[in-house]
C-alpha cells in the first residue's frame, strides 16, 4: 500500500502556510504583537485564527476518499496531525511570549517572558480521537472545534506560566477573566480579577467553543521582600541611592538611622538578637564582622556600613533586573533562574546582617 502521510502532510502544511500570509486578521493581530502594542486577548484571537486556519487546510486536503478504506488511520494521523499542531504550537507560543514581553517591559519588570513546551497528552488525545473512527466523516469534527481549543490553550498557559513565574519571584501579579456574553454559567461564575497566589485552575481553562478573554496585570509591578514584606519602590530607591551619595562623600553626616531604614526597606533582621549572638560568638553569627567592627575607627566603621549597604542595593537591583547582569538570561532554565535570584536573597541578607551588626557597634561607641 502505497504511504500517503508525507505527501498529504506537504499538501496541509503548504495550504495552512497559505491561509496563513492571506489571511488579513492574522496579518494584522500580528503587526500588533510584534510591535509591543499587543493583548492577550490579540494573542487569544491570533491562536483562533491560526487554529482555524490549519483546520480548515486540514478540511481541505482530508476526506474518505483520499484515505485508506476511508479513514483515518493511526500512523497517518499521528505523522500528518504532530508536526502540524506542533507548528500550531511554536506559532502561537512565539507570539504569546511577544505579548507577555512588551507587558512586562510596560511595567518595568524585570524578568523574562516564560513559554510553555508542547502538550504532548493533548496532540496524542486528538491524533486517538481522530483514528477512532470507522469511517473519517464519523470523526471529521475533532479537526475543527478541538484544533482551535489546541491553539487558544497555548495561549492559556503562557498567561498562567508566566503569572506563577512570576509570582514565586516575588511579584503579585494579576489575572483578569472576562466572560464573553452568553457563554455559558460556568464561564460566568468565573469571570473576574484575581491575585496570585489565589488563582483557581479553572481560571486557564477553555472548554469548546469558549472565546472568553483571559489577561495578565502586571499589578502593582513591584516585588515584595521576602522578607519584609514591604514593596521596593522606584522612589525608594532613588532616595536610597542619594542617601548613599551624600554617605559616600561626606561621612560627617553619616546617620546611622538612615541606614537601618535603607537596610530595612530590603531585609527585615532582628538586630537585638543579631547583636547578641555575635558577641557571644555563636557558630554563623557573624562573630567575626563583631569583633573587626569594634576594633575599626569611626571612618572605617562608616565606610563599611556605606559598602555593605551599597551591596544589599546591587543585590536588590540584580533581583529586579537580572538581565542586565546576566548575559542571556532569557535563554536561562526557570530553575536557574528562580535559582540565582534565591542565592542573590542571601547575598543579600548576608549583607544586611553583617551591615546590621556594624551599624549596633556604631551605636554603641557613638550614639545614634
Ligand atoms: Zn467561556
Amino acid at each position: 500500500m502505497e504511504d500517503i502521510a508525507p505527501d498529504l502532510l506537504l499538501r496541509i502544511r503548504a495550504s495552512f502556510q497559505k491561509r496563513m500570509e492571506e489571511s488579513s486578521q492574522i496579518q494584522s493581530l500580528l503587526e500588533r504583537i510584534q510591535s509591543g502594542g499587543g493583548t492577550y486577548g490579540d494573542a487569544q484571537n491570533y491562536a483562533y485564527q491560526i487554529g482555524q486556519a490549519l483546520s480548515q487546510a486540514l478540511g481541505e486536503n482530508l476526506s474518505s476518499a483520499v484515505l485508506p478504506d476511508g479513514r483515518m488511520y493511526y500512523n497517518i494521523a499521528s505523522r500528518v496531525l504532530e508536526p502540524l499542531l506542533e507548528e500550531d504550537h511554536s506559532i502561537v507560543s512565539q507570539a504569546a511570549k511577544l505579548v507577555q514581553q512588551s507587558l512586562n517591559q510596560k511595567a518595568g519588570i524585570g524578568i523574562q517572558a516564560q513559554t510553555v513546551p508542547v502538550n504532548a497528552d493533548r496532540i496524542a488525545g486528538i491524533v486517538d480521537k481522530i483514528s477512532n473512527g470507522e469511517s473519517f466523516e464519523d470523526v471529521a469534527w475533532v479537526l475543527d472545534e478541538p484544533i482551535k481549543n489546541f491553539s487558544m490553550n497555548v495561549v492559556d498557559e503562557t498567561i498562567r506560566q508566566n503569572v506563577n513565574f512570576q509570582g514565586k519571584s516575588g511579584l503579585r501579579p494579576k489575572v483578569i477573566r472576562k466572560s464573553e456574553r452568553k457563554c455559558c454559567p460556568w464561564c460566568s461564575n468565573l469571570a473576574g480579577e484575581y491575585e496570585y497566589p489565589d488563582v483557581p485552575d479553572d481560571v486557564y481553562r477553555r472548554h469548546e467553543n469558549c472565546r472568553c478573554t483571559v489577561e495578565y496585570d502586571p499589578g502593582s509591578g513591584k516585588r515584595q521582600n521576602v522578607h519584609t514584606k514591604k514593596w521596593t519602590t522606584d522612589g525608594q530607591r532613588d532616595m536610597i541611592e542619594e542617601r548613599k551619595q551624600i554617605g559616600l562623600t561626606s561621612t560627617d553626616i553619616f546617620r546611622p538611622k538612615d541606614y537601618q531604614i535603607t537596610i530595612g526597606a530590603y531585609v527585615k533582621l532582628n538586630s537585638l538578637e543579631l547583636l547578641e549572638k555575635a558577641k557571644a560568638g555563636k557558630r554563623h553569627s557573624h562573630a567575626g564582622v563583631y569583633r573587626d567592627a569594634v576594633g575599626k575607627s569611626k571612618k572605617q566603621l562608616q565606610k563599611s556600613i556605606i559598602s555593605r549597604t551599597a551591596q544589599i542595593e546591587r543585590h536588590a537591583d540584580k533581583i529586579q533586573n537580572p538581565e542586565s547582569y546576566v548575559p542571556d538570561w532569557k535563554e536561562k532554565s526557570s530553575a536557574y533562574q528562580e535559582g540565582l535570584i534565591r542565592k542573590w536573597e542571601k547575598d543579600m541578607r548576608r549583607n544586611a546582617e553583617q551591615a546590621e551588626i556594624e551599624l549596633a557597634v556604631f551605636e554603641e561607641m557613638y550614639g545614634i
